[in-house]
Parts: structure tokens; C-alpha cells; sequence
């Protein structure tokens, strides 16, 4: 199993993943609050040429749900160019949340928008790098909160091979129980491509985003273990940093070969 983090280094993401230990790393290509464009990676042949995977979170700022055409339209642009960035680096995925429409606005709305983002690059032949959607915590809008949502989203995006992150800390915060959680959501998905494992500073369905270290916050640490034994797919930690190498010592005794 492949084990990681996401490295806030990063101008240096191998050396960080070194550092640590990890299998595989997560990095921003781009401040995550800004709609800056992706320059070339400057040691984008560094990271080609290392053993340690890489996965690519897109920016915050994407909302490819929005009804807002000022969003929604740089939001499909930034995903795209994001996912081919991500491409030159020979990245196994970029990671997308699911995002979401305002209060009062129709779902349905959001979740055809999301199939248009699919449709339109099919035309253009698709992706160069698998979309990882990941469930979110918070918002009563949300695309990929509550499952129910998350399989109405799969309605619309699964023709297209839309792949998905599953996040411990945003799952939990949403009101969804992480016993079980890989069956119910392959039951919706068919796949999970990656997890995000973080434990959770608030309580079960707060709707709040506060990731805490695997043996720090609200979520059992054996709970955790059991999702990544289950979900059979690539990790990456998105704990306090100062934890980090704690929370993958941890892991690689909980999960062993698993
Ligand atoms: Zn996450």
C-alpha cells in the first residue's frame, strides 16, 4: 500500500517526501486560493524521474458546481489546465472537490454542471489525468457531502470514468459513519482512487473542516486504520504538519502489509 502526505513544501516535493518516508505525495501547483495560472514545475524532471507517486490537488477556489458563470467558466479551465500540468508530472490523479451550488439554487443544477466539465473534454479527448472528486464537509448544497448526493453526482459523472478521493475527516464532519464507509461508497462509485486520511477536531456532522492527527481528534485511530485496510488505495495524510511523521509511523504499524 502506498503511504504519504501532502507536502506543503512545494518547490521541493520529493526532497520532502523523502524526508519522510512516504510512498506518495500531494502538492498544489498553484497558491490553492488564487486563480493563478500553472507554471512549469521547476523540477518537474525530479519528480518524474522518482519512485515516490505524486497526486495533485487542484485549487480551492475551483467550483465547478457554481451556477455562476464567473466561476464556473474558469473553474472548467482551471481543472483542465490543472489536470495537464499534473499530466507533465506523470501524476496519478488531480483531485477536484465536489464543490457546490448557493441555498435556494437546484442541485440538479450543480450535478449537470459537473457533467458538462466531463462532456465538454470528452470532445476535446478527455482528461490527460484521471479527476479524483472528493467529499466535502460542510454546506447544505454540497455535490459530495451526503452519499445520497454523492450517488446522484455518480449518475452524472460515472459514464466518463470520473475516479474518487475519499476523505476520513470530511466524511465524518458530514455526517456520514466511517465504519463501512469503503463498501457504501464503492456500493455508489465502483471505485475509491485515493484517501484522504485525517482524523477530525470537531464532532460527528459539525460540517466543519478541521483536520486534526490520526491520534488527536474526535475519529477512533482504529477506525482509521480499518478504512485504509479497506479501501486498498494509495494515502495521503493531510494532518497538522507538525504530526505528520507520527501519523505514518502509526499507520505502518496499524495497517503492517495489509
Ligand atoms: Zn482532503
Amino acid at each position: 500500500m502506498r503511504i504519504g502526505a501532502h507536502v506543503r513544501e512545494d518547490d521541493d516535493p520529493i526532497g520532502a517526501g523523502e524526508a519522510l518516508g512516504a510512498d506518495v505525495v500531494q502538492l498544489f501547483l498553484t497558491d490553492p486560493q488564487k486563480w493563478n495560472k500553472v507554471t512549469e514545475h521547476p523540477r518537474a524532471e525530479q519528480i518524474r524521474a522518482s519512485p515516490i507517486d505524486v497526486v495533485v490537488h487542484s485549487s480551492y477556489v475551483i467550483n465547478v458546481a457554481s451556477l455562476n458563470n464567473r466561476i464556473r467558466i474558469p473553474s472548467r479551465n482551471a481543472v483542465a489546465q490543472q489536470a495537464k500540468a499534473a499530466a507533465d508530472l506523470g501524476a496519478i490523479g488531480l483531485v477536484v472537490h465536489g464543490g457546490h451550488v448557493r441555498d435556494g439554487e437546484d442541485p440538479a443544477e450543480g450535478f449537470a454542471n459537473w457533467r458538462k466539465l466531463f462532456e465538454r473534454q470528452a470532445d476535446k479527448g478527455g482528461f490527460e489525468v484521471p479527476i479524483l472528486i472528493e467529499n466535502t464537509a460542510g454546506g447544505d448544497a454540497a455535490m459530495a457531502r451526503h452519499f445520497d448526493d454523492i450517488a446522484r453526482l455518480w449518475d452524472a459523472v460515472g459514464d466518463f470514468g470520473a475516479g474518487f478521493c475519499l476523505d476520513t475527516c470530511h466524511a465524518w464532519a458530514g455526517g456520514e459513519e466511517l465504519v463501512g464507509v469503503v463498501e457504501r461508497i464503492k456500493a455508489i462509485t465502483g471505485r475509491i482512487d485515493l484517501v484522504h486520511l485525517n482524523n477530525s477536531r470537531d464532532e460527528f456532522n459539525s460540517a466543519r473542516d478541521r483536520h486534526a492527527n490520526l491520534a488527536d481528534g474526535t475519529i477512533d485511530a482504529e477506525v482509521l486504520a480499518a478504512v485504509v485496510v479497506a479501501a486498498q488505495a494509495p494515502v495521503i495524510l493531510e494532518t497538522p504538519a507538525d504530526g505528520v511523521a507520527e501519523d505514518l509511523a502509526y499507520l505502518r504499524e496499524a495497517v503492517g502489509d495489509a
